[in-house]
């Protein structure tokens, strides 16, 4: 990162995007209703945003399936599609500063992890999806020889989108990316809580030369503008990223339309396992401090239930509550800033209620639990470690999405594996143990959709992130996203 950027005066030169983008341009919604647009840091409105409805969002997918029939996009070749995108990805990068600073401003993530993080991811899932699409081939079926049977892949055609707020343009990229790189035309959503940076970037599509109609974005709410997506008899996929609340609708609004193929990353209750035989334990007491309150632990994977070897508890615990004390929040403009605000006061006051929650029911409260910097007017709040907590308090069943850690204690591996499985999330583990048998073996027992080994990193754009059990279904990330977004036409030719 540029370090010489003075963020402050950069956000006062922003010029806002504040329309839907449909069709290739930016257009007020039909109603001409708009909603404010607040930032966490300080309450202060940065933009009137065009709320979108029902009429939007049909206006959007008509203008996704003229363009997706047209073929000016799903025909062209695999060649011509990558050529585009990595020009998208180039502009992504070229305005990375600006479109870094509108997730800060709108969401609350500090600007470095914004920047360095987010941005650079990012630019990356466009990149590798451009890249790989002309690489892939189709099959031939072993048919007998006085036949041939192709098996193609098609784009599905037009694909709804509607993602969180937690990281509001990564989230859309791991959507749009391979979506786009397939032939597919999108309409996006994103969460009403931070539609900034999609707009923007779907400017930037447009001036990399991917043609009107095929990138659309609706900002606007979720009973609203994403229901209106969710059960449109001409959306033909669904790729949804948000809680598991929601993605249940998502199933009943395909049964309620058009059958139309839904894909779910929700929410996740991630068991961080941590064994006495650990090597490297301060390494694990990072990845424990990080797991949890990077992005203020609204992570869908963030590492919220500790579970420690009752021989190394005390001393693993207070060396992960002294690491929370590099967590505590700091202004998010400023680029030595850690952590920086809740994306809301309804995120916020949702957190502190937890918290209540966790001592009511008798954990012990050992760091933070408070709103602070309330004097700057935004939303942040204290690292929260709760210990003796019990598996069935709400505290380690929920999804927080807040920068509260819960401990528990184990005695044994099968102790370990039993707690971490009692959850209705399956989205990813985390294990640390110097004990390579034990970890293949806790590793195939665990029933999470990713399980990492002496890390929390969970890799890049190459492997498959998704979820078992009610984290949902699909994968985003790696070439196996490719087939949420399309579908496998045999050809079966005859010849005697
Ligand atoms: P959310 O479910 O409240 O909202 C997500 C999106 O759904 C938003 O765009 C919202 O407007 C829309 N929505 C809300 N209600 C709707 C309705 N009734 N009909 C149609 N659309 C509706 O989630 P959030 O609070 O924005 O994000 C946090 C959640 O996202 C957490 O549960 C987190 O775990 C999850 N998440 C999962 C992953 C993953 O890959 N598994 C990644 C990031 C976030």
């Amino acid at each position: 990162m540029n370090i010489a950027v003075d963020w402050r005066a950069e956000a006062k030169r922003l010029t806002i995007r504040n329309q839907a983008f449909i069709g290739g341009a930016f257009v007020p919604a039909a109603s001409g209703k708009t909603f404010p647009c607040t930032s966490p840091l300080d309450g202060a409105v940065l933009a009137e945003v065009s709320e979108c409805d029902a009429e939007d969002i049909d206006r959007a997918v008509t203008s996704a399936r003229k363009a997706f029939d047209t073929g000016v996009w799903s025909n062209q070749s695999p060649k011509q599609r990558k050529r585009v995108l990595l020009k998208f990805a180039d502009l992504i990068q070229k305005n990375a500063n600006e479109l870094a600073l509108l997730e800060t401003l709108d969401m609350g993530k500090p600007i470095s992890n914004a920047r360095n993080g987010d941005l650079r991811a990012v630019t990356e899932c466009v990149r590798w999806y451009a890249e790989a699409i002309d690489k892939l081939y189709d099959e031939i079926a072993p048919t007998p020889r006085t036949a041939l049977a192709l098996i193609e892949r098609e784009p599905i055609g037009v694909v709804g989108a509607v993602v969180p707020w937690n990281f509001p343009l990564l989230m859309a990229a791991w959507k749009f990316a391979p979506a786009l790189a397939a032939g597919n035309s999108l309409v996006l959503k994103p969460a009403e809580q931070s539609p900034l940076s999609a707009l923007r970037v779907a400017e930037l599509a447009a001036e990399a030369g991917i043609p009107a109609g095929v990138f659309n974005v609706a900002p606007g709410f979720g009973e609203t503008a994403g229901q209106a997506l969710g059960r449109h008899a001409d959306v033909d996929a669904l790729a949804f990223t948000g809680s598991t609340e929601v993605g249940k609708y998502f199933l009943k609004y395909s049964a309620e339309s058009n059958m139309k193929s839904v894909s779910l990353e929700c929410g996740g209750k991630t068991p961080n396992i941590v064994f006495a035989d650990t090597a490297d334990l301060d390494a694990a007491a990072r990845g424990a401090a990080d797991g949890i309150f990077y992005n203020s632990g609204q992570v869908c994977d963030a590492a919220s239930r500790l579970l420690v070897e009752d021989r190394i508890h005390d001393r693993f615990l207070s060396r992960v509550m002294e690491l929370a004390q590099q967590y505590r929040p700091g202004d998010p403009l400023d680029e030595k800033t850690r952590r920086g605000a809740m994306v809301d006061q309804t995120q916020t006051t949702r957190v502190l209620n937890f918290i209540e929650k966790g001592q009511q029911e008798g954990a012990a409260l050992v760091t933070g639990g408070k709103q602070v910097r309330r004097e700057t007017g935004g939303c942040y709040i204290d690292p929260t470690i709760f210990d003796r907590v019990e598996n069935s308090m709400a505290i380690a069943r929920e999804e927080i999405f807040g920068p509260v850690l819960s401990t528990i204690s184990f005695h044994t591996p099968e102790e370990a594996v039993a707690i971490a499985n009692d959850s209705k999330y399956g989205l990813e583990a985390n294990l640390w143990t110097n004990d390579l048998t034990k970890a293949h073996r806790i590793a195939r027992a665990l029933r999470a959709g990713t399980v990492t080994i002496n890390n929390r990193d969970g890799g890049g754009i190459e492997v498959p992130f998704g979820g078992y059990k009610q984290s949902g279904f699909g994968r985003d990330k790696s070439l196996h996203a490719i087939a949420k977004y399309t579908q496998l036409k045999t050809t079966y030719i005859s010849f005697g």
